[in-house]
């Protein structure tokens, strides 16, 4: 029984693995894949390298071929994916819901390193990002099923459409798009443009209104490490700081908790 706990682990460390030879691949200049983690030399690793947590371990953390460090996250990827496999597969058992989230959640941590890294929410992964989730959504509505994620909203009429799983997709979209274009332009570009089109693509993910349960997410913590940091002075005031691994992450907890997380907030309304 544990058994498949450990292969989800397992299976989650080399997805997250992927997660970094992608985002690497991704943000090199000029654009190409590679099987290496090194982000300032091209050479291809050994296979030996490419094994998670062995791999980083047996490289003592730097680069094989030039020496260069290569950063404490790539190996909290590789164990926070395996945690997360380990945890959907507990949470959904072999579901087509363990799926879905599992590839939601691979294009929000590709999107999450790639911020990190480069500050960077490259297209080249947001667009595909957006067909995926529009025909994932289109099957979930067509073959009528109701992820966990989903928030049914009290609605009659005309306005049930919003129930419409698609369609809910769609407003979700919307909602995230239009809340952080409004901030991009009052921030006057503190907030950047592929910030926007993320958030729309968590929208289409978790749908409404869960995505305000995202945006919450992210903006609150975004708001604690940053000043967290401005304390600790490990980053000044002007130092500019990604905003997308937070949304990302943010984007994670709305599609694991976020159904629960609304009803809580929202319960003081319905027990007076
Ligand atoms: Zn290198």
């Amino acid at each position: 029984m544990y058994l498949i706990y450990i292969l989800f682990f397992i299976i989650g460390l080399f997805c997250g693995s992927l997660v970094n030879y992608i985002a690497g691949g991704v943000t090199r200049e000029p654009r190409y894949f590679i099987f290496s983690n090194c982000r300032e030399c091209t050479q291809k690793w050994r296979w030996l390298y490419m094994v998670p947590i062995l791999g980083f371990a047996l490289a003592k953390g730097r680069c094989p071929y030039c020496g260069k460090p290569l950063g404490l996250h790539l190996i909290l990827v590789e164990i926070g994916c395996g945690v997360l496999f380990a945890y959907l597969v507990w949470r959904f058992g072999l579901t087509w819901e363990l799926s879905l989230t599992a590839i939601y959640c691979l294009v929000l941590l590709i999107l999450l390193v790639t911020d990190l890294e480069k500050m960077l929410l490259p297209n080249v992964i947001t667009y595909p990002g957006f067909i995926i989730v529009l025909v994932l959504s289109t099957a979930v509505m067509a073959l009528n099923f109701e992820p966990r994620w989903f928030f049914y909203i009290p609605a009659t009429g005309f306005f049930s459409i919003v129930n419409n799983y698609l369609v809910n997709s769609l407003l979700g979209a919307l909602t995230g798009f239009i809340l952080l274009l409004l901030v991009a332009v009052v921030s006057r570009g503190g907030m950047a443009l592929g910030d926007v089109k993320l958030a729309a693509l968590i929208g289409l993910m978790t749908g409404f209104p869960i995505i305000f349960v995202a945006l919450f997410v992210g903006v609150i913590g975004g708001g604690l490490i940053a000043g967290l940091l401005l304390l600790t002075r490990r980053r000044g005031r002007k130092d500019p700081m990604p905003f997308g691994p937070f949304l990302c992450l943010g984007g994670m907890v709305a599609l694991l908790w976020g159904t629960e997380i609304l009803k809580w907030y929202l319960s003081p309304l319905s027990t007076p």
